[in-house]
């Protein structure tokens, strides 16, 4: 359904991807774990096409040079040169790393921004839906983003990607910042999304703990190139990676 095929992103001479390919079939739940600065934003914006925008903000301001290269196929179409908003429209959306809900609207509000995509029996369907996977921005519906906890705002930026009706959800660090119990409660909730609504779910992580027991096949980023890849099963069991991931 979705592949990438020899990502390379160059930031002025900076390979910050080099040479990534990755492919996520329908129905799967996919992983991309790194430390900082390994390139997984970078790999979300290529995947996105959130890179091309960068790419034309930056030669605009006469700011830094960005240089993509590689293949973007989905469902048989190569999209390497499609807007964001153009993939948006197909089904392909980015939840973006550290959230970036709107802090001045309340949770409600964010949910129905997210639906601009939407036509509004959908909007009804999907705000139950979220509000079925996520029972806490039920009761918090009113309160305004920027008075939720972390855990409650990424629960929101999930739901309000949710809410452009994604094929394909792109999920940059979810788990950032939160804690462990909070950690857990996502996975288990970013599972049950694949499960209940068939969305194929691509998420990158620097700590690979709560989601690779989620994940059908992972791919481990080092310095912008995918040195491991293999089923959740085959990386726990990759002494390099359990012990770079799950100190053992
Ligand atoms: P983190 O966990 O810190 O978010 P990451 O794995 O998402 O890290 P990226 O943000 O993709 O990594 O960064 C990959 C490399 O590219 C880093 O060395 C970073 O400093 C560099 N980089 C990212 N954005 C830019 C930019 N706009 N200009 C120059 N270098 C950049």
């Amino acid at each position: 359904m979705f592949e990438a095929k020899g990502l390379m992103v160059f930031y002025e001479n900076m390979l910050a991807l080099n040479n990534v390919s990755l492919s996520c079939g329908e129905n799967r739940i996919i992983g991309v774990f790194g430390a900082n600065s390994a390139g997984k934003s970078t790999l979300m914006y290529a995947l996105s096409g959130l890179i091309l925008d960068i790419q034309k903000k930056e030669e605009m301001a006469g700011g830094e040079r960005i240089t993509v290269r590689g293949d973007v196929l989905y469902f048989g179409q190569n999209i390497k040169s499609m807007k964001p908003s153009h993939r948006a429209r197909q089904g392909i959306v980015l939840c973006p790393e550290r959230r970036r809900i709107f802090v001045e609207s309340t949770v409600l509000e964010n949910l129905k921004i997210g639906g601009y995509l939407a036509n509004s029996r959908q909007t009804q369907e999907t705000i139950e839906y979220v509000f079925t996977i996520f029972p806490a921005l039920k009761r918090l519906s009113k309160r305004l983003g920027g008075f939720l906890s972390g855990g409650e705002q990424q629960m929101l930026a999930i739901g309000r990607a949710l809410m452009a009706q994604p094929k394909l959800l792109l999920l940059d660090e979810p788990l950032l910042g939160l804690s462990p119990v909070i950690q857990y409660l996502l996975a288990k909730a970013i599972k049950e999304i694949r499960d209940q609504r068939g969305i194929s779910i691509i998420v990158s992580e620097q700590y690979a703990r709560p989601v690779m027991p989620i994940i059908d096949y992972g791919y481990i980023l080092e310095n912008g190139a995918s040195v491991v890849e293999g089923t959740n099963k085959e990386l726990m069991d990759n002494p390099d990676v359990k012990a770079a991931y799950f100190g053992s």
